[in-house]
């Protein structure tokens, strides 16, 4: 089949390393293909052009440099052993489509198919359309496996700082030598005491800091930015879970830290955050208080004297309102703010006597449980058993159809609710000791905050214990604590009077004010309430 209309011709050949081309043949084989098809049928190649480049993408020099000479008129025809060696995608596709309906190119010559200008287009941009996909296809698998490998619990990524990738067992191992001391600056974090630039300072200090980048060798071994602390303290790697696409995996690493503490230095960040964000250098309290007589928030102010030096005191904002309270100098309030807090320190014997009560509540709710949990199973068995003598029943033609539905479907929704009842069991039965224990730790610690200079971490303090309830009326600082922080004020009050081992007697000094939510479960001793959150 001789083209008349055609003289020149060029060969084009192509194979890239990329791995949608495994496939097809080497460049050598098209050649030698493609000559011969070209001499059978008396087609005149005046070119020939090579190219080792992937065609998923536009931009491609030696097709480029093809087009612009058929453009130019010299050739009108192109013989490659298919089409999608000319294209993997639209625009390139388009181009040649282009060029072929405007008859620049009037013919195009596969190792086994023939497009002229005047074809119907349909076919080619068939062929086109499937070359396209195959790429898209491709990129999508890879998408699919790495989704895969992340629902397996493998993150498909480079494993985070305190983590190595184990190339031979393609798994995340932990860094013997950096995962302490990431655990370590979580802990301090979640402390309240110190801050993203602190921490930032405690890993320089221990030789984790920026990585040296090949391009700008000045760049390496400083100090890590507020943000990449933070990208740390918020990666959820560290215990045991991770991000992908997204969405949150369990992982199949070993985890550094409980969810807990992770979860707990995230409130910390968030609060710091809030702090962070306004304008108040030099105001940490700012919006922390509001005014005992006008209910509007407390701000501060920076004044400058005349001999240079600074201060600053917090005042009612009087926003839209008439208030006469007077401002308050920064020192005092910061005293008064360290005196209140004074009257929650749990003292270090309470916090271990507690505990130890509360793991011992926890064991026997434990134990408790379990028999209930036995029970439950045991009626889901005797409910397995009635649902084969129905069906045998069934069978044997003993009762009807009708009869044989109406009652399997009782039993069935009956198996259904006991087995979500032993579900909730466990997953409720132990969840107040962590905050608890928590909670226990955090009143402890507030010793150490009132000693500090630092307002910051006072401040997070005081929102724990007075949520909103904390005023300023007449230069003088008002609260009332919630919930938990209520009972310890109390019972440190009393414990002045009253021997300690009389507070700590539950039902008597502290009493839990949370119901345990299962009706099989007797009502846990629980010596003060968790934390609400
Ligand atoms: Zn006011």
């Amino acid at each position: 089949m001789v083209n008349t209309n055609t003289s020149q011709y060029f060969l084009y050949a192509r194979k890239s390393t990329d791995v949608e081309d495994k496939q097809v043949r080497s460049i050598e084989d098209q050649l030698a293909v493609l000559r011969s098809l070209a001499n059978e049928q008396g087609l005149n190649v005046v070119c020939e052009f090579v190219e080792k480049q992937s065609a998923k993408r536009p931009g491609r020099p030696v097709f480029n440099d093809m087009v612009a000479k058929i453009v130019k008129g010299e050739a009108s025809g192109i013989i490659c052993w298919k089409l999608d060696r000319l294209a993997r995608n639209p625009v390139d596709a388009a181009q040649i489509e282009w060029l072929l309906q405007e008859s620049t190119i009037q013919h195009i010559q596969t190792h086994d198919r023939s497009y002229r200008s005047a074809d119907n287009v349909m076919l080619m941009n068939v062929e086109f359309g499937i070359a396209n996909q195959y790429i898209r296809d491709l990129s999508a698998n890879t998408k699919r496996g790495m989704y895969e490998k992340a629902r397996r619990g493998e993150y498909p990524g480079l494993a985070p700082l305190g983590y190595l990738n184990d190339v031979r067992t393609k798994s995340i191992v932990i860094d013997r030598y950096k995962a302490p001391i990431i655990k370590q600056a979580f802990e301090r974090y979640a402390g309240g005491l110190c801050s993203l630039e602190n921490t930032a300072g405690f890993l320089f200090e221990r030789g984790i800091m920026t990585k040296q980048i090949k391009k700008d060798e000045s760049q390496g071994g400083k100090l890590l930015k507020r943000d990449q602390a933070k990208y740390i303290l918020s990666n959820p790697f560290y215990c045991g879970l991770f991000r992908y696409g997204g969405e949150l995996y369990q992982g199949k690493h070993e985890s550094l830290i409980s969810k807990q503490l992770f979860d707990k230095v995230q409130e910390v960040l968030k609060q710091r955050g809030k702090t962070i964000r306004k304008p108040a250098e030099g105001k940490p309290l700012a919006g922390l208080l509001r005014c005992g007589e006008c209910g509007r928030s407390v701000t501060g102010e920076t004044h400058i004297k005349k001999s240079g030096l600074v201060f600053t005191y917090y005042r009612c904002t009087k926003k839209r309102t008439v208030c006469s309270q007077p401002f308050i100098r920064d020192g005092e309030l910061a005293s008064q703010l360290s005196q209140a807090l004074k009257k929650f320190i749990m003292p270090k014997q309470w916090a271990d006597e507690l505990s130890q009560m509360a793991e011992k509540d926890s064991q026997e709710a434990d134990t408790i449980t379990k028999a209930v949990a036995e029970d439950l199973r045991s009626q889901v068995e005797g409910i397995d058993r009635k649902l084969q003598r129905l069906k045998e029943m069934y069978l044997d033609q003993d009762i009807e159809q009708q009869d044989y539905r109406t009652d399997k479907n009782i039993l069935v929704s009956q198996k259904k609710s006991l087995e979500e009842q032993i579900v909730r069991l466990q997953q409720t039965h132990k969840s107040w000791l962590e905050p608890y224990k928590q909670w226990l730790q955090d009143a402890e610690k507030l010793g150490e905050i009132t000693l500090s200079p630092d307002p910051i971490p006072k401040k997070s303090a005081a929102q724990q214990i007075f949520g909103s309830n904390l005023f300023l009326k007449n230069r003088q600082l008002q609260f009332s604590p919630q919930n938990q922080w209520a009972a310890l004020q109390a019972a440190l009050e009393k414990s002045s009077e009253i021997p300690l081992c009389k507070i700590l007697v539950p039902r008597e000094g502290l009493e839990p004010s949370r119901d345990c939510s299962h009706t099989y479960l007797k009502r846990t001793c629980m010596p003060i309430p968790p934390p609400r959150h």
